[in-house]
């Protein structure tokens, strides 16, 4: 029985461009950037090499680009790093939510499908806002932002405001490019686009101030101090490459996968409520409450046919919380206790969709029968 993999939102497995790009930097190519002789000048080329080309695919100059130790901490230096206010909607992932709520920023309420409120945004920034930051697309319903209104929203309420988005759920989707124009900052994590884990990226716009997070060395001009991990910011920048280059047609293909994943569920059994309509979410998306059973002895027989999928987004504890995004979008608490999130990458194929499909309605009904 082969392993079904159906959780790419949580980590997407690296391209193999991404590893043979790599390697070299473990073993022949190994000096420290920093250093002087001409062996860290190569390694110092490799970098710059890699800054140039992920800036180009980003849509931003290569003095904006930062390269950092993931996701989490891009979001962390950004909301530590700007002052005033910060302001973030509550579907946020935790490594938004958690640093704002603790530095006492505002919360803002979003809709039934985990799209910003833009009027209560609207209520909640003044000239005392520092920050906004909103995701490009929801790591567990995969609901896309519309950012162009958000933008225009805090450019005209709050023009001194930095606007960060977390777009760590967006490279596989959307063309980074349009995004860019948008806001001054993002943030990215290699491993959600076929690069390794433990490395990311946060961009900031040319003459926005964001204070260190880490701070020693030096590097990455003073905004991120540490030795840089040159092997994983090479193998990021060709997993991005291959991810934007084929792009258009991976949307579709999988797009096409996920509406049989989701129609096959809906057909198969009753009261199947898809989360959030497709129209509104990115392609490698699928989330549906599956009413009469509890996600967590679904995910347990799902594991036992050897498909991986999930509940809510992936946490060091592997615990079952409940969402906070299906809380905050108005999920009825009973529905929400059957989520499932089902996502789709670069390795899904038709048979893992129709394997899921069979497996899943199998087990609802094993379930339902013996909760009966
Ligand atoms: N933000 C979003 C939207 C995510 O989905 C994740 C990963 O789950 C993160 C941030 C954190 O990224 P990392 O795993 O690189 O710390």
């Amino acid at each position: 029985m082969a392993l079904t993999y159906l959780d790419h939102a949580a980590t997407t497995p690296m391209r193999q461009v991404a590893v043979d790009a790599m390697v070299p930097f473990f073993t022949e190519r190994f000096a420290n950037p920093s250093g002087s002789h001409r062996f860290a000048r190569d390694s110092r080329r490799a970098i710059d090499e890699a800054r140039d080309r992920i800036a180009e695919l980003m849509g931003v100059g290569p003095g904006e680009v930062v390269f950092l130790g993931c996701g989490t901490e891009a979001d962390n230096q950004v909301i530590a790093g700007v002052g005033g206010v910060a302001v973030c909607p509550a579907a946020e992932h935790h490594a938004v939510l958690h640093p704002i709520e603790a530095r006492g920023g505002r919360v803002v309420a979003v809709d039934h499908t985990g799209h910003v409120d833009l009027e209560r945004l609207t209520d909640a920034i003044d000239d005392r806002t520092g920050l906004v930051s909103v995701m490009a697309v929801n790591n567990e319903v995969g609901t896309v932002t519309d950012l162009a209104a958000v933008s225009a929203l805090v450019r005209e309420r709050a023009p001194q405001a930095v606007l960060h988005t977390d777009a760590v759920q967006a490279a596989c989707w959307l063309d980074l490019r349009s995004i860019a124009p948008l806001v001054d900052c993002m943030s990215f994590s290699a491993h959600k686009f076929g690069g390794p884990k433990g490395v990311g990226v946060l961009t900031i716009r040319d003459g926005i101030e964001v204070d260190p997070l880490i701070v020693g060395g030096g590097q990455e001009r003073e905004r991120r101090s540490g030795t840089h991990n040159v092997a994983g910011i090479v193998a990021m920048t060709a997993a991005l490459a291959a991810t934007d280059a084929e792009r258009p047609v991976e949307a579709e293909r999988l797009g096409e996968l996920r509406n049989r994943l989701v129609d096959g569920l809906v057909d198969g059994l009753d009261d199947v409520i898809e989360t959030v309509p497709r129209d509104r979410k990115v392609a490698g998306s699928a989330h549906v409450c599956v009413a009469g059973i509890e996600s967590e002895s679904l995910l347990f027989l799902l594991d036992e046919a050897e498909i991986c999928a999930s509940a809510a987004s992936a946490c060091a504890s592997g615990a079952m919380d409940p969402s906070h995004v299906l809380g905050a979008m108005g999920v009825d608490r009973a529905l929400a206790a059957g989520a499932l999130r089902m996502s789709l990458g670069h390795t899904s194929t038709e048979h893992d969709v129709e394997r899921a499909v069979d497996v899943v309605v199998d087990s609802v009904r094993r379930l339902r029968r013996s909760a009966a």
